[in-house]
């Protein structure tokens, strides 16, 4: 097998990145286009064995890099981050031709996120700290202790910018990190390896393994080296993980799935809750924020029907490198079939399409909008993550909220009101990590960002990285440092 594969015209490395060295294996998997369904490359199938020798690689780097200063490792940070800007068109390419995203979203905004989230967490942990505090005349000093090495798993519909959202804050606070990207969209984080060298990041700091989640995810996330681990993706795989780290006590990070509410008021500015409606088939409908049930006040929802179908009808489905496209196609023909079986038995409940609901052809399925969905039906109630979206009316406020709340989810919420007393007395009353009131995906890293309930467990950003990528201590000391003793 060739150790690197041209991608978008990119060379690749395809091999796994262990103790600053490429490692291949002797098997490989196959990487599908998501545009045409065609073979990207083979890429190293990793086993247990090279999983341990990732965390080994990972332990060996790890005291080192801990007591490598503060401003240090932030230079490195910085430098990743240069790296990533000078390669922002070959970063972009790649992820496209590997996940299908747009690649004018890649160019302009995700790529360049990538490199803020080094750039934000170099920055953050200069000024990372806790005012000391007395207790009886003791001092009271906090601080930030690298918890070493940390396992970090993710997904493919936002592969690069997910994961350099966790291998920044790691390799920040000090640790040491084993990256394992998804299988359907492994390319980037091969070339993410590669910039880390390049910037000067010591041998076995990052390590990259590439292969199935299910044949090499319990040899890390059970492994008692781990320190850290921290996972975005669905529901049964966090189920899988806490299992695996649970006879470690392994701290665990969980991002996962959601099914989230888009609640338009009567009073909203009609055109604004449109425009964000129809924000929500970005990226094919893969995103886990996507607010997939819209709850729309009855006196309003013909209206809002009308004007979302007009504004629906103009997008444009296509390749995903083609400037004008607004929708490229799913991630693979698997995904596809899942979106397809989700919504058949949709109609076949009683649901009506109002748009699409059915697919266009092997990589694309069509916007859709069901309605006639009972709330404790399927559709409304598991995350299909792809271009598929249902409506309910509601009469109420207290409904709004109850049908809002009522899933086993509580990532995101968004709110289309012209009331501000409104906007805070519903949001008080949800179950989410995030809620956006007339707008939609504006998100800071200082902000904290997870879900309740089956959308996660624990924040991440700004001080709530740190304190999960951290043993935190507080060192309390006598008056006068103990001087004054007897
Ligand atoms: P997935 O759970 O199938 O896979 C995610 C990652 O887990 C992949 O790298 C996979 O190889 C790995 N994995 C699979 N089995 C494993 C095991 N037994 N042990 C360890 N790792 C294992 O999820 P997906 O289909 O790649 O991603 C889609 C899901 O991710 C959706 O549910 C979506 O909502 C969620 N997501 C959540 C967020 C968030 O921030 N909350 C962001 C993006 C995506």
């Amino acid at each position: 097998m060739p150790d690197n594969i041209v991608a978008g015209g990119v060379s690749v490395d395809t091999r796994h990145w262990i103790g600053g060295r490429r490692v291949a294996s002797s098997e490989t998997f196959t990487d599908v286009s998501p545009i045409d369904g065609g073979t990207i490359g083979e890429i190293s199938r990793g086993t247990a064995l090279e999983a341990a020798a990732a965390v080994a690689a990972a332990k060996a780097a790890f005291p080192a890099w801990a007591a490598t200063s503060r401003a240090e490792r932030a230079r490195i940070l910085h430098a990743i981050a240069d790296g990533v800007e000078k390669r922002i068109e070959e970063l972009s390419i790649v992820e496209t031709t590997d996940n299908g995203a747009l690649l004018r979203s890649h160019r302009r905004g995700v790529i360049p996120r990538v490199a803020h989230n080094f750039r934000f967490f170099a920055d953050w942990l200069l000024k990372l700290e806790h005012e000391d505090f007395e207790t009886r005349g003791h001092t009271n000093h906090v601080s930030w202790d690298p918890a070493g090495p940390s396992v970090l798993i993710t997904p493919w519909n936002a592969p690069l910018m997910l994961a350099t959202w966790k291998v920044a804050p790691a390799l920040a606070a000090g640790n040491t990190v084993v990256l394992k990207p998804a299988e359907w969209s492994p390319l980037t984080a091969s070339l993410l390896a590669d910039i880390a060298a390049e910037a000067g990041l010591p041998a076995g700091v990052l390590n990259v393994i590439q292969g199935y989640g299910s044949e090499i995810g319990d040899a890390l996330t059970s492994h008692p080296d781990v320190r850290r681990i921290s996972f975005t993706g669905s529901v049964p795989t966090a189920k899988r993980i806490a299992e695996s780290a649970a006879g470690n006590l392994t701290p665990l990070s969980l991002e996962l799935g959601g099914k989230s509410p888009l609640l338009v008021f009567a009073d909203a500015d009609l055109d604004l809750a449109v425009d964000l409606a129809v924000e929500q088939y970005d990226n094919a409908g893969q995103v886990c924020l996507a607010a997939t049930r819209f709850l729309v006040e009855e006196s309003v929802a013909e209206e809002f029907t009308r004007r979302f179908v007009e504004k629906a009808a103009r997008l444009t489905q296509g390749d995903p490198r083609d400037e004008t496209t607004d929708i490229g196609p799913n991630i693979h023909p698997r995904q596809l079939e899942k979106i397809d079986a989700f919504v058949q038995r949709a109609l076949a409940a009683g649901a009506r399409a109002v748009i699409g609901g059915h697919r266009k052809d092997t990589q694309y399925y069509a916007p859709t909008l069901l309605t006639d969905v009972a709330q404790d039906s399927e559709i409304v109630q598991e995350e299909v993550f792809g271009p598929v979206l249902t409506l309910q009316t509601f009469s109420t406020e207290e409904e709004a909220v109850r049908l809002a709340n009522d899933t086993r989810f509580g990532l995101a919420a968004t709110l289309a009101t012209g009331d501000a007393e409104r906007a805070e007395r519903v949001t008080e009353q949800l179950v989410a990590g995030t809620v956006w009131v007339n707008c939609f995906f504006v998100r800071d890293l200082q902000a904290p960002f997870g879900g309740s309930r089956h959308s996660g467990v624990g924040r991440e950003g700004g001080t709530w990285s740190f304190d999960f990528y951290c043993d935190v201590k507080n060192t309390v000391t006598a008056p006068n440092g103990g001087k004054n003793h007897g």
